[in-house]
């Protein structure tokens, strides 16, 4: 939170927050980088098995990839914002989580 006081003391303590929050932001940050490169990891080592127990080709993935977006990309293009389960503020509609009261939206989707 931002706050705005010009007391030369309070300015310091201030500058003293914003660092420790900058640097709590950067580790989480880090934290998410090391997170979505294992997933990359993952994902890259499930394909290599799939496509060596299945005989799937590279193209057909990135057929399926190509019709993944296009699906998403249709959704979002004519979708109307969903409503929280719990506190009924609109959300996006694919939003896993409530961005207002951080209730888990249940969905029976696999993706
Ligand atoms: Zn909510």
């Amino acid at each position: 939170m931002l706050r705005f006081n010009i007391s030369p003391v309070n300015r310091k303590e201030d500058l003293v927050t914003a660092k420790s929050q900058a640097m709590q932001a950067m580790s989480e940050h880090e934290k998410l980088a090391d997170e979505v490169h294992h997933l990359k990891l993952l994902l890259e080592s499930v394909w290599i098995l799939l496509r060596e127990k299945t005989g799937l080709s590279d193209e057909e993935l990135k057929a399926g990839l190509k019709a993944v977006k296009l699906k998403h990309a249709e959704a979002a293009a004519k979708s109307e914002p969903g409503k929280c389960i719990s506190c009924g503020k609109a959300i996006a509609s694919e939003s896993a989580r409530c961005v207002f009261c951080g209730t888990v939206q249940e969905k029976d989707r696999l993706f």
